[in-house]
């Protein structure tokens, strides 16, 4: 998506060890312009989808999601990252490692909220080694729903977990896909 590639190289700061940091736009001060556009560009991937729910985790992704849930017409919800105590027997729960903060924390979601049966678009902010959309798929699945899918904004696609998950059958649509990173620049897939 241009206008997202056209931001990223604006305002993108690129950081040790693979991370790219878009506080201006996205995980921090959010652009509500630009998200609306990311989220007309996921609903047109998607549109034909029965998309029935919106699934994503807390924290940055959930901008994103409730915009796109807004023109699907569909509920969001978000996995809470939860310490590993007093988790009931109402929840959905999965391990998730997070690449940036390099911790393990467990996430939540209310047995209330995914049910069997139920049509889930997973969507959020980055895609690098996977572990964020591998758990969402693992909620999803625990709850008997299905995955159609998932959209992100920016894939760091010379990490691996977008091909990992794409060679298990998942359908990822990412407006962003970013080749490489050197310490002053990124070169984008075109498509
Ligand atoms: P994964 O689980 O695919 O390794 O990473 C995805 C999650 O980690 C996203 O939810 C995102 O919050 C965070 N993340 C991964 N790489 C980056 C990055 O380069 N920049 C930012 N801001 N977040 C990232």
């Amino acid at each position: 998506m241009q206008k997202l590639v056209e931001r990223i190289n604006r305002d993108g700061v690129i950081k040790p060890g693979g991370v790219l940091k878009v506080d201006s736009f996205l995980n921090h001060q959010i652009d509500p312009e630009l998200s609306y556009e990311m989220a007309k560009e996921i609903y047109s991937l998607y549109s034909n989808e029965n998309v029935d729910k919106i699934l994503t985790i807390e924290a940055s992704g959930i901008g994103l999601a409730v915009m796109t849930g807004h023109l699907f017409g569909c509920p969001v919800v978000f996995a809470k990252k939860t310490m590993s105590a007093n988790i009931s027997d109402n929840v959905y729960c999965v391990e998730v490692y997070s690449f940036t903060k390099k911790t393990t924390k467990q996430v939540i979601v209310s047995k209330e909220y995914i049910k069997p049966g139920e049509r889930i678009l997973l969507v959020d902010d980055f895609l690098a080694m996977g572990s964020a959309l591998q758990g969402l798929k693992s909620i999803v699945e625990q709850a008997g729903a299905s995955v159609v899918g998932a959209a992100i904004a920016i894939e760091k696609a010379f990490q691996p977990g977008g091909e990992k998950l794409r060679n298990e059958g998942m359908r990822i649509e990412s407006l962003a896909r970013i080749k490489s990173m050197s310490d002053d620049s990124i070169e984008f897939y075109e498509d």
